[in-house]
């Protein structure tokens, strides 16, 4: 039955029909002429719906696309003036139907509805533990305490633990696997267990040993200084994954690692001038050089600190090696930037956190987001360093992450 628009203001004293003495009772009303309030349980907060996106998000076989969970609304014609006319509640599906201004008619689950809800905390809720998890920033000193250890074979095997190897790198930007075996193919195993590996001018997997005569820097065993690994492409690889296969006896040949997000929190909160700089000067990164005979040429613009629209850290650049002679900039801006970025990296120098893998050990990082270093080291025969290296990208890895969470939490967003 389709209840005229004046009676739908009043269905909160609908009865339960036929529900079972489970079923919740629910209410909906028009508010507004516009929009719908739906009362989940009797003493709910009610929800507030815009008529408008309900309308877009009818998933009649008309409007949506099943299996492929797309929207197939005719959005050429679509009325931005639609208003809901009447509904009706179905207690035994938990459903409220609405009757539009267009003659259409749909359906929405409360559940459904619920888990949309245009409540601000609810919104937040699903952006933290849903669309991707908080990060938690950390200075050097608490690396110990944030660095996670998981076992490889477990992540390999089991579910849950490649999650929460998964949650973690999303959060603290950092995480170790331990217990590896020494072979050439882990990265790509692993890689393979989160969706794909991420190719590269440099290939898919690449090996980080001393090489005479190399075309990249970290091909060399002197001191590595802090950076990001391909600051000269748009689309930045988002996560390093270093297998330790051998090292080196020799004194050096530790990873630094720091994270980038705390270094310019820092900066912001002591700095402010200089944050302001290095997250509005657009720098150009560039790399030039051949790999298996093709030739390459790479330059990507940003700032060393890049903000999204609310202002917090997204991506974090720096790379001495990488950082081109071009410094397209007003001449004023030059020596100002210099000095702010001197900051910024004595700052990141000083909060840096450096150890030394083992062979078995697999690293993995936000190359977005920390920046990584490796300590010199004697490279002879007698004490050689072979580390096999791979990238990730974080829309695989977060997909990934929905997709166990969804699976293991039972969560149906
Ligand atoms: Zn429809």
């Amino acid at each position: 039955m389709w209840v005229p628009r004046s009676l739908g203001r009043s269905l909160s004293q609908l009865k339960s029909i036929g529900s079972g003495p489970f079923a919740r009772q629910i209410s909906a009303k028009i508010v507004n002429e516009s929009s719908i309030e739906v009362q989940p349980e009797a003493d709910g907060k009610p929800l507030v719906f815009p008529g408008i996106w309900l309308r877009d998000n009818c998933m009649c076989e008309d409007c949506f696309h099943g299996s492929s969970k797309s929207r197939k609304l005719d959005w050429d014609s679509f009325d931005t003036r639609i208003r809901p006319v009447s509904l009706r509640t179905d207690e035994q599906c938990q459903e409220v139907l609405v009757k539009w201004s267009d003659a259409h008619e749909s359906r929405f689950a409360l559940r459904w509805l619920k888990e949309r809800s245009f409540e601000p905390d609810a919104q937040q809720k699903y952006l933290r533990e849903f669309y991707r998890p908080t990060t938690r920033n950390w200075a050097g000193s608490e690396f110990q305490e944030i660095a996670r250890h998981f076992s490889y074979e477990e992540v390999m095997a089991q579910d849950s633990v490649l999650m929460q190897w998964l949650q973690a790198l999303a959060v603290y930007g950092v995480a170790l696997l331990r217990g590896a075996p020494l072979d050439e193919g882990v990265v790509r195993r692993l890689a393979d267990r989160v969706g794909f590996i991420r190719r590269t001018t440099y290939g898919e997997e690449f090996v980080v040993q001393a090489k005479p005569g190399a075309q990249n820097f970290a091909y060399l065993s002197l001191p590595l200084p802090l950076h990001t690994d391909l600051p000269y492409y748009e689309y930045k690889p988002s996560v390093n994954i270093l297998h330790c296969v051998v090292q080196t006896d020799s004194p050096g040949g530790s990873n630094m690692l720091v994270d980038g997000f705390h270094v310019a929190d820092l900066l912001r909160r002591d700095h402010p001038e200089d944050f302001e700089r290095l997250s509005r000067v657009v720098i150009d990164w560039n790399d030039i050089g051949s790999e298996d005979g093709r030739e390459f040429h790479n330059i990507w613009r940003a700032p060393v600190i890049c903000l999204d629209a609310e202002g917090r850290c997204t991506r974090i650049n720096h790379s001495v090696p990488q950082r081109d002679s071009h410094f397209n900039v007003p001449l004023e801006e030059v020596l100002p930037w210099y000095e702010s970025y001197a900051r910024f990296v004595r700052l990141a120098i000083a909060d840096s956190h450096a150890f030394k893998t083992r062979p078995g050990d697999v690293l993995t990082f936000n190359n977005i987001r920390l920046l990584h270093g490796r300590t010199g080291y004697d490279d002879s025969k007698a004490s050689p360093r072979y580390i096999v290296g791979a990238y990730l990208d974080w829309d695989i890895i977060y997909s990934r992450l929905r997709v166990l969470r969804k699976r293991l939490t039972a969560s149906c967003q």
